[in-house]
């Protein structure tokens, strides 16, 4: 729906939440509703490639296909796999005092679900959550991203194409939009975006006590121990960092590396990105910064952490002149930031790669555990004992160990951040979980033996009584 005013958006919901008082959808129609989406998708995969690259200036195709189709493709594959296992109620233990009563855990769709998505894989975060949404039986609003329009409107059609209006409704528009569509009183509220307007986003829900779900930000760390082969760090951290430029929420936005190591390091990554970005003007893989807001913020951090006195390497084989215009930023590589600057304070989410020096590794946990829990964690390490003391010593949304970005990527792991890179997960089960209400039924029988437990309690009840609480 378009034009929209609060009262619009309230009546939209009101006639999703109508239809879905018609009754949950049962497994088949889930599974028809998801086969159709992943044709859809499919189908669709060229026209997502051209209006993600029209509305970044240039995106790699390779990146679009696969980091913003094949996944959701895969992630409904697996869904299909899985749903009716993950339907099925599910008996739990009963307290021996409560047989030959039953236990079981039924999931029950929570109604309509709102969510809010960001831009930098446009269609993965839209579609992801609306999956997990559809397996566990719910209808959904959607309110994707401004910044990358087309890619909205083409959402919007799409998901028309496939889906009744009363199923499942797309919403365009800004932040103003956003704000009234984040205070609707929805089932369950699904928000990816930053950790600033998460936090708004919870405030709005609280209004209506509505749960939420935020996949936010944040500063995630990288650390290389000492006898890592440089190498091989450099190539991984390379392609967790510099896919879709640096705009992706769990690439490693700084290195923490032994001292000793950062010369090799530092020459191992520049070598890497000449390697995959000869040209920065003409690499189609090269992906340029979404906006002219983006663009500048980036810029700005990198010229504050220089007058600060940092080192600053820019990655342009070619030596290209390169039009601002265009938004293509150089990778950038920065040794001794100023702690205190913006690029050490803010989340980067961009090519720009700071690279900080530690003494031990315990400095190394220290400053992660002093600054906010990261969205997620990568440890290069190839002992064994060294990698578990930074798993139990630090916390964050998720880890890939020896790699980047690729724990996102399994679908039996839940994916999520904590405190202020998020609240709750998904991904698989784990969303169908999030989208479910885990509805807890006890079942008595005929005979219950607690029928014997009643006033006035005497002689059986003091018995039983002192027995229970012997
Ligand atoms: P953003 O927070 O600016 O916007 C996200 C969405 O929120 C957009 O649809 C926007 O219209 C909407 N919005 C804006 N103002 C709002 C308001 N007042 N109330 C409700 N909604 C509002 O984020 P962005 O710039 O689009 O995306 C980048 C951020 O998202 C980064 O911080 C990144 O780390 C994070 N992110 C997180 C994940 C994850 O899975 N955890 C994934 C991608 C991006």
């Amino acid at each position: 729906m378009d034009g929209s005013t609060p009262d619009l958006l309230l009546a939209e919901l009101k006639r999703l939440q109508a239809a879905h008082a018609r009754g949950a959808p049962p497994y088949v129609d889930r599974v028809a509703d998801l086969k159709r989406l992943r044709a859809a998708v499919k189908a669709k995969a060229e026209d997502i490639v051209a209006a993600t690259s029209a509305d970044f200036g240039r995106r790699s195709r390779h990146e679009t296909l696969l980091s913003d189709v094949m996944t959701v493709l895969h992630d409904i594959d697996y869904t299909l796999k899985n749903l009716k296992r993950w339907m099925k109620p599910r008996r739990v233990a009963t307290g021996w005092q409560f047989l030959p009563g039953r236990s079981e855990i039924r999931y029950q769709p929570v109604g309509v679900v709102g969510i809010i998505s960001p831009w930098n894989y446009p269609v993965n975060l839209a579609l992801m959550p609306l999956v997990a949404a559809l397996a566990a039986g719910n209808r959904a609003m959607i309110k994707p991203s401004e910044l990358t329009p087309r890619t909205s409107d083409l959402l919007k059609s799409l998901l028309a194409d496939v889906f009744p209006s009363d199923k499942v409704s797309v919403v365009l528009g800004g932040p103003e939009i956003a704000a009234q569509f984040s205070a609707l009183p929805f089932d369950h509220l699904f928000f990816t975006g930053s950790t600033a307007v998460g936090r708004i986003v919870m405030q709005a829900a609280a209004k209506n006590l509505t749960p939420v779900t935020l996949e936010l930000g944040g500063k995630s760390p990288a650390i290389i121990a000492p006898d890592y082969p440089v190498a091989t760090a450099a190539a991984r951290l390379v392609a967790g960092k510099f896919l879709n430029a640096g705009q992706t929420c769990i690439a490693p936005d700084y290195i923490l590396a032994p001292s000793e190591q950062i010369p090799a390091l530092t020459a191992a990554i520049e070598k890497e990105l000449r390697e995959r970005y000869p040209s920065l003007q003409s690499s189609a893989d090269y992906t340029t910064v979404a906006t002219d807001r983006h663009f500048a913020r980036l810029q700005n951090m990198v010229a504050e952490a220089q007058a600060g006195g940092a080192q600053i390497i820019e990655v342009n084989p070619a030596k290209e002149t390169l039009d601002p215009a265009r938004r293509i930023l150089p990778p950038t590589l920065v040794l001794n930031p100023p702690a205190q600057s913006k690029l050490m304070s803010e989340e980067i989410f961009g090519p720009i790669l700071p690279i900080l020096p530690y003494r031990s590794l315990d400095e190394a946990i220290r400053y992660v555990n002093e600054h906010d829990r990261p969205l997620a964690l990568y440890h290069f390490d190839l002992d064994s004992e060294r990698t578990r003391r930074v798993l139990d010593s630090t916390i964050a949304g998720g880890v890939t160990v020896n790699d980047c970005v690729l724990h996102i990527a399994q679908s039996a792991l839940p994916f999520g951040g904590i405190g202020p890179s998020g609240i709750g997960h998904y991904h698989g089960h784990h969303g169908f979980l999030t989208f479910s209400k885990q509805k807890p039924v006890f079942y008595q029988a005929r005979f219950s033996s607690l029928s014997l437990l009643k006033p006035p309690y005497r002689g059986f009840a003091d018995k039983l009584i002192a027995f229970l609480t012997r």
